[in-house]
């Protein structure tokens, strides 16, 4: 390795813009992890010490960093060929794993659309619902409806959809027309019964209901019921109108089925996908749709969906796709999380005893405590926690004063074990120091 670790810093702390970071507080703070290697559930520090990577960065390295047969996938095919044009030209990896994402998606999802991540594969999904009612009817279908605290991306239309207040604000002029939903339930179940009100009265302007199935996110790990994905799925269909299931965190197995829409066993109209689905190797996501949505984009020239960008059907991406579901299947992957979810759950449940907290809940292998305190995501204490893990080597970040962890999905046993002791002992260190 050319460059010692100081340098790297130096040279980060005069160039390099960091996402979702307030850089004043990250120039000022203490040094960065700076990653010399990843393998399985850990990260490791150019100065040689390891950390358990408690989020599997940013929930995308489901099968832990550099699994040896997905590396292989990449430089198989990278000796083929590594990205041709997907418009007149087709290829194996992608017609194959196109045909493979049928198979294991919620049976009547038939058709693939292939981009570059989930921002993208949401905002796909918004102009195919816009593009559809334009060209079969229902020209006034125009606004869409989300959930307060939903998070699905950072396109504006992804941001339009979104529900954390602080995201929308500065962009707020330009974003298009969108319903957040309030939840001020713990099953959802409130706002699922309001959309049939919505719908009854303004089906006619509405193009799609998105949400996260079964978990929001960035919205800080918030855990819904299937009954209102159920009663959400009713309500669409009573008044045709498009369900969007943003499966970007919650697939392939995050919340223990392969899909969360599995836990009440409905299918969208449409279902985004990324993150696992490429389990953190390449960005590449995809949008899958109905034969009915398809077959609205058939006829004459004009009638065809105006989308695609460059990278549509990457190669690599595709090859590395087609190996990630491979390995959930050969490595039974789902069956071998949902034992790791239990002691997940359990250790939070402990977790949950602990004076500072409030409240804890999992679902498969996410979970999750609030602090006591004021919620907001601009709060210090769980960044503290996570200043704690970090001495004791482990890596999480908080989303204000909820802390979470979504570790890979084949985390080792005794990661596992040493993930949630180290948790305690950051919770019990941050209590005892406050309490001085
Ligand atoms: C991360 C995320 C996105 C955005 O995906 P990117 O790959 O970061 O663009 C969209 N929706 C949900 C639910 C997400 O968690």
């Amino acid at each position: 390795m050319s460059l010692d670790r100081a340098s790297i810093i130096a040279l980060d702390r005069k160039h390099v813009w960091h996402p979702y970071t307030p850089m004043d507080r990250h120039l000022s703070e203490g040094p960065p992890l700076v990653i010399a290697r990843a393998q399985g559930s850990r990260l490791y520090d150019h100065d040689g010490r390891s950390y358990i990577d408690g989020n599997s960065s940013w929930w995308v390295a489901q099968l832990g960093h550099n699994h040896p047969r997905l590396v292989a996938a990449l430089e198989r095919q990278a000796r083929d060929f590594c990205h041709v044009a997907l418009a007149g030209i087709t290829h194996a990896p992608i017609a194959e794993l196109a045909a493979e994402l049928v198979q294991v998606a919620p049976s009547g999802l038939e058709r693939v659309f292939f981009s570059d991540d989930g921002s993208t594969a949401i905002d796909l999904a918004v102009k195919m619902c816009l593009q559809f009612w334009h060209q079969n009817g229902r020209p006034t279908r125009q606004r869409f409806v989300s959930l307060s605290q939903a998070f699905h991306g950072e396109t504006l239309a992804a941001t339009a959809l979104g529900g954390v207040e602080v995201f929308r604000r500065p962009f707020k002029g330009s974003l298009l027309d969108c319903v957040h939903l309030p939840i001020d339930d713990e099953t959802w179940s409130t706002a699922a019964a309001t959309l049939d009100d919505l719908l009854e009265r303004e089906a006619d302007q509405i193009a799609g209901v998105v949400i996260e199935p079964m978990v929001q996110g960035v919205g800080g790990m918030r855990i819904g019921s299937a009954q209102a994905l159920r009663t959400i799925r009713a309500a669409c269909d009573r008044h045709a109108v498009f369900l969007i299931a943003d499966e970007v965190f919650t697939g392939y197995g995050r919340t223990g089925p392969m899909w969360a829409c599995d836990h009440a066993q409905v299918t969208p109209d449409i279902m985004c996908v990324a993150k696992g689905f490429t389990a953190g190797i390449l960005p590449m996501a995809a949008t899958l749709c109905t034969a009915r949505i398809f077959d609205g984009f058939r006829g004459s020239d004009e009638r065809a969906l105006f989308y695609g960008h460059t990278y549509a059907g990457h190669a690599l991406g595709a090859a590395v796709a087609r190996e990630v579901l491979a390995i959930y299947r050969d490595e039974e992957v789902l069956a071998e999380a949902l034992r790791k979810a239990q002691r997940l759950q359990a250790g939070f449940v402990e977790l949950g005893r602990l004076e500072s907290v409030a409240r804890v809940r999992s679902l498969g292998m996410v979970a999750a405590l609030d602090l006591r305190g004021d919620a907001g995501y601009l709060q210090q204490r769980g960044r503290q926690i996570c200043a704690e893990a970090r001495a004791r080597g482990v890596y999480i970040r908080p989303l204000g004063n909820t802390v979470y962890v979504a570790p890979a999905l084949n985390i080792p046993d005794l990661d596992l074990e040493a993930l949630l002791s180290v948790l305690h002992d950051s919770v019990r260190a941050v209590e005892l120091a406050s309490s001085r």
